[in-house]
């Protein structure tokens, strides 16, 4: 706890805070870009945008998980719950809205959808219940992806399969870079997914695309000290990759983390809610798995789902071109109560994040 504390110090914070401003006091303006639900969290939480000086903004890019999950993926989970398989799923993909319809709405209408607190729930269930056929939606990215692959290729019951949307983060990275208009000029990457991958992903960053690149923590000093570092590189012209998180995240990563998801995963093409479909960055059970991919199980493959429903402007809000307060219908018609796109359903969403800390303030 004094260990936290130390990293929410508002001495330190506004000390760091002067030297960003000192460090972009000669720069153009500069565009740095997060792709963490957390890193969102704790920006808008401790309200660390006021802070720094007019020319350096941090967006938010597509680091909530849940969000850039596809319609057509919900849709398969839809789809095997409407075919009498229990669908088991993290809570917050209960609400993430489908094409038709989300797990939730499926539920209400008689499936049988149940929320699990670890992928390890799910097999338990199964094993309780021989009688039934269960499937695990596996969502995440390289975080939550290992414990899938743990189960998977631990013998898990006949009667479990796995409906896999995992993705990993490097691929929607340099797809941000492609979009022109973004002008990204720094890179936040993620603590968690960094603490299993290492630092090498990331290298193609500054390397090949001149791009400053830090890992950082989540407490608001971290994430400050992120900004000055990146903001540092600019100043003095250089594009390095940085490790602001050295307590948590290694250079090589979490090896056997890294191990299990070789045996259980390839990457795959994946597609990404408001982004479509990206090279290598999903991860598809292996051949040797294949009985216990519900997709190649039960033969459910849908192609296209319809991501953005009339109104939304999520596939806006996850590339980070526009902020959730200039979707029109931002606490209108769409609330954390009752969501209407993908980004207001999930604590990581970058909506929802707003949404919390705008109730919060009034
Ligand atoms: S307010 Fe709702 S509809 Fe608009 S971008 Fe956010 S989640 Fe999508």
């Amino acid at each position: 706890m004094a260990e936290n504390l130390k990293y929410r110090n508002p001495e330190l914070a506004h000390n760091i805070a002067s030297k960003i401003q000192s460090a972009a006091a000669k720069t153009g303006n500069i565009k740095i870009c997060h792709v963490c639900g957390t890193h969102e969290w704790t920006i808008t939480h401790y309200g660390l945008r006021s802070l720094l000086p007019e020319n350096v903004e941090v967006i938010a890019g597509p680091g909530c998980p849940v969000c850039i999950v596809p319609a057509a993926e919900i849709d398969e989970a839809v789809l095997l719950a409407q075919m009498g398989i229990v669908v088991t799923c993290f809570g917050d993909v209960l609400r993430v809205p489908g094409s038709k319809m989300s797990l939730l709405e499926a539920k209400a209408a008689g499936a049988d959808v149940r929320i699990v607190y670890a992928t390890s729930d799910a097999v338990e269930m199964a094993r309780r219940e021989p009688q039934k056929q269960f499937v695990f939606f596996a969502v995440g990215f390289e975080t939550t992806a290992p414990s899938t692959a743990l189960e998977v290729m631990g013998n898990p019951p006949k009667n479990l399969s796995f409906l896999c949307s995992h993705r990993v983060i490097p691929p929607a990275m340099e797809l941000l870079l492609s979009i022109e208009d973004l002008q990204i000029g720094g890179f936040i990457a993620p603590g968690h997914v960094s603490a299993i991958i290492g630092l090498k992903p990331y290298e193609v960053f500054p390397k090949v695309h001149r791009m400053p690149t830090v890992v950082a923590g989540f407490e608001p000093i971290d994430v400050l000290m992120s900004v000055y570092m990146i903001v540092k590189q600019i100043r003095e012209g250089t594009a390095r990759l940085e490790n602001e998180y050295p307590r948590v995240v290694k250079p090589e990563g979490n090896p056997k983390a890294l191990q299990i998801m070789q045996k259980a995963f390839k990457l795959a093409e994946g597609s990404w809610r408001g982004i479509g479909k990206l090279q290598n960055s999903a991860l598809q059970l292996r051949e040797s798995l294949a009985n216990y991919d519900a997709r190649l199980k039960y033969d459910v493959h849908v192609e296209e789902g319809k991501d953005i429903i009339k109104g939304c402007q999520c596939h806006l809000v996850i590339i980070g071109k526009i902020k959730p307060s200039q979707c029109p219908i931002f606490l209108k018609a769409c609330t954390p109560e009752k969501p209407v796109g993908a980004c207001m359903v999930s604590s990581e969403g970058t909506c929802r994040v707003w949404a919390k800390n705008v109730a919060a303030e009034a």
